[in-house]
């Protein structure tokens, strides 16, 4: 009630005054409407007001009232120190209001023990004047206050229904990715790299998740590697440090003083040294290639020399098998990472030489395609299986496991050829037909770079 009442108040002083214009209008009008009467009807009923209007002569002109009982009008009030009933006695009222215009007080009423206001205006017209009179309470009354109340009550019940609705979407919505996030990252810490961490939320922890996906994609690569290296110590690296220690406890215990046998049995342990410094550096070479530490120091060169001295380092090789090389070489300068396409080069010359046999041919081709340029290392030696085609690329895979190690297999070669290849976008594969011979090829954008050049 209290928080209501000086509003109530407001609105009522608001609605007197509207309602004494409405009624000036009304009386001042030359010809009143049916409809007019019915307006200003409606204004009072609406208004919680009862409203008295009379001419110089004391005489009624109009009245309207909805506060029946409440109605202060005759009832005995007292105003100026005088005590009347308005409607008995107009004229007093019409004096009042002929020295006090516009006349605005508050009263009590002992019916309703409430505060009351008594407003009172004279109009003037052209021929005479009229004396207008409205009467309201000031308080609300009970029903309204309740009804009032009730609305209030209402509202609030909505209010905190949608603001607990609002609530538990909105929870929903921050807090969902984040127990799904967590669940993930429980899968993760289980050493589950399947965990996911995608979320259709918003952005901060649309980023976090992606972050926390691209570290899982990093550790789960990591991780492989850590299944593959541990998965071929216990072959690749252990036979060839058993061989090794079997043929130091020859030297030591048999060979020792004879030099032939010393030296057969030390070239052994050179060669099996060779197999593991070369395995060493392959994984750790391929493990750089494929956690993605890796940045490619592109720079032009000239691809054809690049291929001279990779044939150049393998002349050896190629001479002990008596293998004849015929090259088809183009001048061509191209933007790549040097070091890394000798690499590619490299391998797939050393398997070719590697799986030909004794006085065989090996071709090399470079076909220069506008802006592409291709290079093709073509044997004529054992090929391979289709079935098996798909899987020479993947890191340690080896067709013949028991392939000899002193020619340097470690199942890597391809797998770093693939890692570089695909660091360049270059498009590259294999072609091979079992007992027939293999070409394997990449092709790569020349994206010669002048810039560099001309600096
Ligand atoms: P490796 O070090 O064993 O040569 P790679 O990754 O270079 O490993 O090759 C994987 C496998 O692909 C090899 O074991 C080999 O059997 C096969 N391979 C690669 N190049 C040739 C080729 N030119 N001719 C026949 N087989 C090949």
């Amino acid at each position: 009630m209290a928080i209501i009442k000086p509003y109530y108040q407001e609105d009522r002083l608001k609605t007197i005054d509207s309602i004494s214009y409405t009624v000036e209008d009304l009386i001042l009008k030359d010809k009143v409407t049916q409809k007019d009467i019915d307006d200003s009807g409606k204004l009072v009923i609406g208004n919680n007001v009862c409203v008295i209007a009379y001419n110089e002569a004391g005489k009624e002109i109009y009245s309207s009232d909805s506060l029946g009982q409440l109605c202060m009008f005759d009832k005995e009030v007292e105003i100026e120190e005088d005590k009347f009933v308005i409607e008995k006695d107009p004229k007093k009222m019409i004096e009042i209001l002929k020295n006090r215009s516009p006349l605005s007080m508050e009263m009590s009423s002992t019916i309703i023990d409430k505060e009351m206001a008594l407003y009172g205006r004279q109009i003037k017209a052209n021929l005479a004047n009229y004396y207008l009179l409205i009467n309201t309470p000031l308080e609300p009354i009970e029903s309204y206050v309740s009804f009032i109340l009730n609305q209030y009550l209402y509202v609030a019940i909505i209010a905190v229904g949608i603001s607990l609705v609002l609530a538990f979407v909105l929870s929903r919505r921050i807090s969902k990715p984040i127990v799904d996030m967590k669940q993930e990252a429980n899968k993760l810490a289980q050493g589950n790299y399947d965990a996911s961490f995608k979320t259709n939320s918003y952005s901060e922890i649309n980023e976090l998740a992606s972050t926390l996906d691209d570290a899982t994609d990093k550790l789960s690569k990591i991780n492989d590697l850590r299944k593959d290296l541990l998965a071929n110590v216990s072959h690749d690296i252990k036979t060839p440090l058993t061989m090794i220690k079997a043929y130091a406890e020859m030297i030591k215990d048999i060979s020792g003083d004879d030099p032939v046998k010393r030296n057969e049995h030390l070239d052994v342990i050179i060669k099996e040294t060779d197999y593991l410094n070369r395995l060493v550096t392959d994984m750790s070479e391929l493990s750089k290639l494929q956690t993605g530490n890796i940045t490619l120091s592109k720079a032009n060169f000239d691809l054809k020399q690049c291929v001279l001295d990779v044939i150049e380092l393998l002349s050896q090789l190629m001479e002990e098998k008596n293998i004849t090389l015929n090259t088809e070489l183009v001048d061509v300068v191209i933007y790549a990472d040097e070091l890394k396409m000798s690499q590619v080069i490299y391998n797939f010359l050393s398997n070719a030489i590697k799986h030909s046999d004794e006085d065989s041919l090996i071709e090399i081709k470079m076909i220069d395609d506008e802006n592409r340029i291709r290079l093709e290392v073509i044997d004529h030696g054992e090929g391979i299986k289709e079935e098996i085609l798909p899987y020479i690329w993947d890191r340690y895979y080896k067709v013949d496991k028991n392939f000899n190690r002193s020619v340097n297999s470690t199942g890597l070669g391809l797998a770093i050829a693939k890692a570089i290849l695909e660091a360049h976008n270059a498009r590259y594969g294999v072609e091979s037909k079992y007992g027939e011979g293999s070409m394997f090829y990449f092709e790569l954008d020349k994206d010669y770079d002048e810039q560099i050049e001309n600096d």
